[in-house]
């Protein structure tokens, strides 16, 4: 255990909490899920973070998944910092945006042209606007215990009953924008029939994350997205894969290759900016053809495509793009994740492993999960311990029992075996 002094961290956290509601810029990094007040971190180099007393953790969170290099990866930071020499933003095209798409469309069978953005959620937002505009339709099926970005459309949750108008989830999304989304419950394929049957010729799109990975890891049966894609089909909506996760991170093109079956819009971010600002959303040259200004569309942006994030997007990529990168990180992880299942099951307790490539997440149930119902929220009292206990022996994971862990290409069997050391100890504290 370290012997931890959390000082510093306590007292940026005050004076954060005067300028940033909170005392964050993004709610779940308050640390409102767990014990302790939020670490603010010095720096990262490979699979390490430090705080600012210094303490040293194996980052397991990954800056929620754009990190699948690790911290600080040597090719990135010299493009990055090859690039910035010449300027840091200039409001028009660069061959680098062309270097990157080329890199993307080429080893992608899901996009022809694409356009940069700066955020996963402009990006999901604006597939979802090229959606309306190219079917003439205003509603979209979404799914509970999927995220896909803070747009008023998308913060928006199941009613009571299979098919429902959403809720809005957030305070200031006008009523009127939730009812223009549908919100199901996953892994139902009743309630897709049921939805389309209700609406019809007004569905625009069926939008669903590539592998939902924002409310635990809810993993769905390739038989089940097969159906969706075929019903998208069969009543002219479009399926978006909002791949802002999954993108680059389960395979180069994603959760689509994963499952075998070829969306109509894609969404991706994270991984694609190397760990700079960017978002991205592609499909065929033909419904591409409806964006601004070849078509109706109108989306826009002041740093899209901005010089120094493709720089740190290209440099990412060109090493994510070789031979067995993923094979090997895939089965790195899925081998610390079988050692993790071996001790839980040695132990028999009461806690499930999803995984999927280097995704997983910790469950303390013995059920199935599939869907966000079938997450019994008293459980995350477990988790809270887990993640006490983690950070206490150097151990980094995201701030919620909802959140999914990633392992990058920069942690080595010392970190892993490490890790495991930790995780064991601490589940014998949450199970003792
Ligand atoms: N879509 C998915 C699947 C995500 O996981 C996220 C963020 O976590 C978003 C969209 C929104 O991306 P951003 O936070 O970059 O706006």
């Amino acid at each position: 255990m370290q012997d931890i002094s959390r000082a510093k961290s306590a007292e940026l956290y005050e004076k954060s909490k005067t300028y940033f509601p909170g005392g964050v810029n993004s709610p779940v990094r308050a640390f409102k899920s767990v014990y302790g007040t939020p670490l603010f971190i010095q720096k990262g180099d490979g699979p390490y973070i430090w705080d600012a007393d210094g303490n040293q953790f194996i980052d397991f969170c990954a800056s929620w998944g754009p990190l699948i290099l690790g911290h600080n990866n040597a090719k990135i930071r010299e493009k990055v910092t090859e690039v910035m020499q010449n300027g840091m933003s200039f409001g028009a095209p660069t061959a680098l945006e062309n270097e990157l798409a080329e890199l993307i469309i080429k080893n992608n069978r899901f996009v022809e042209k694409i356009r940069f953005t700066s955020s996963g959620t402009e990006a999901v937002m604006s597939a979802i606007r090229l959606a309306r505009g190219y079917t003439g339709r205003n509603k979209i099926i979404k799914f509970e215990g999927c995220y896909h970005g803070h747009s008023d459309s998308l913060l928006v949750k199941a009613g009571s009953g299979l098919v429902t108008f959403g809720e809005t989830s957030s305070a200031g999304v006008p009523k009127a924008f939730a009812d223009e989304t549908i919100v199901i419950g996953l892994n139902d394929k009743q309630a897709v029939t049921e939805a389309f049957a209700q609406f019809k010729d007004d569905v625009a799109a069926v939008i669903i994350e590539g592998i939902p990975a924002n409310n635990g890891l809810l993993l769905q049966d390739k038989e089940y997205v097969e159906f969706l894609s075929e019903t998208c089909t069969a009543n002219g909506a479009l399926l978006i894969f909002d791949e802002v996760i999954t993108g680059f991170r389960v395979g180069f093109e994603g959760a689509a290759a994963y499952y075998g079956i070829t969306p109509d819009i894609v969404t991706y971010g994270k991984i694609i900016g190397g760990g700079l600002p960017v978002g991205m959303y592609g499909a065929s040259n033909q419904i591409m053809a409806h964006i601004s200004p070849d078509g109706g569309v109108y989306q826009a942006g002041t740093l899209s495509g901005n010089p120094v994030a493709m720089a740190a997007g290209i440099a990412a990529l060109s090493i994510l793009s070789q031979p067995n990168f993923y094979e090997e990180l895939n089965a790195k992880a899925q081998a610390f994740v079988n050692d993790l299942k071996a001790y839980i099951a040695d132990k028999g307790y009461e806690l499930k492993i999803f995984t999927v490539g280097s995704i997983f997440w910790f469950a303390f149930t013995n059920k199935d999960i599939k869907t966000a119902e079938d997450i019994d929220p008293a459980s995350m009292e477990k988790f809270k311990i887990m993640h006490r206990e983690l950070l206490n022996r150097g151990i980094y994971f995201g701030p919620s029992g909802y959140e999914v862990g990633f392992v990058s290409a920069a942690h080595t069997s010392v970190e892993l075996d490490k890790a495991k050391q930790a995780i064991f100890e601490a589940l014998d504290i949450v199970f003792a």
